[in-house]
């Protein structure tokens, strides 16, 4: 297990810059197993169990890095770091956007799509998620605006959908029909704006998009729009 010194530990996920670490470990401001560390040079080992041992400011320590977090993506919000928010990084405590490694979304859902999100600061295992050759199945429930008309199944399922601008077909993909202007779509790509090209390729429109399924996971009903939690370890394998 690696160990880390306190200061780099803290600074890097976003306590504040070594010298404000120094301070804060000055006054006391950081306990391990209940007594205050007195040095920022002192290492303490990366366990699972740190953050329910180390406190800083009388609270919990944060995640150590390799977290993977899962959030119910509101409307409205931008997975883009770079973007004029609001951004789904802002549902996060404000001290996060400070950590290193940072944290970014798996993949990305519109501004105007709703739903399953999950977001990390591992590298490794974003590009295993996101690779094309995996092909993870991502379910989504769109909303039309025009009734289906009953091709769309078997135009989805063909593996010779074309989408407008591109020169490889889509993957066969599965559609589920809810009512007549409401669906499942399941696919196992990630392409720019896919599922609302996809409906626009049948001659419809899709006016709300919503996220339910990534891999093996489902949203969670009681997980409400804007809310997140952390993965557990099985939750993060049942993705792949
Ligand atoms: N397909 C889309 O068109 N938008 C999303 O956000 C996700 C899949």
């Amino acid at each position: 297990i690696p160990n880390s010194r306190i200061d780099r530990l803290l600074a890097s996920m976003g306590y504040g810059s070594r010298p404000d670490i120094a301070r804060l470990v000055r006054y006391g401001g950081v306990t391990l197993d209940g007594a205050a560390v007195n040095d920022v040079s002192t290492r303490v080992a990366l366990t699972p169990d740190l953050p329910q041992r180390m406190k800083v400011s009388g609270e919990g320590l944060d995640p150590l890095a390799g977290l993977v977090i899962l959030m119910h993506k509101p409307l409205g919000t931008t997975c883009s770091h770079k973007e004029a928010g609001p951004l789904v990084y802002d549902l996060l405590p404000a001290r996060w956007r400070r950590r290193k490694p940072a944290i970014s979304s798996i993949g990305r859902l519109d501004k105007d799509t709703s739903g399953l999100l999950l977001l990390t600061d591992d590298g490794p295992l974003l590009h295993r998620i996101t690779s094309p050759k995996r092909h993870i199945r991502k379910t989504y429930r769109a909303t039309l605006a025009r009734p289906l008309d009953g091709t769309e199944a078997a135009l989805f399922a063909s593996g010779d959908l074309l989408l407008n601008g591109e020169e490889k077909p889509l993957a066969p993909a599965e559609l589920e029909v809810i009512s007549p202007m409401e669906a499942r779509l399941t696919v196992v790509e990630g392409r720019y704006h896919q599922v609302r090209r996809m409906f626009a390729a049948a001659g419809n429109h899709v006016e709300a998009l919503h996220r339910e399924v990534l891999g093996g996971l489902t949203l969670p009903e009681d997980l409400a729009p804007g809310e997140w939690r952390l993965l557990n370890e099985g939750e993060i394998a049942s993705v792949l």
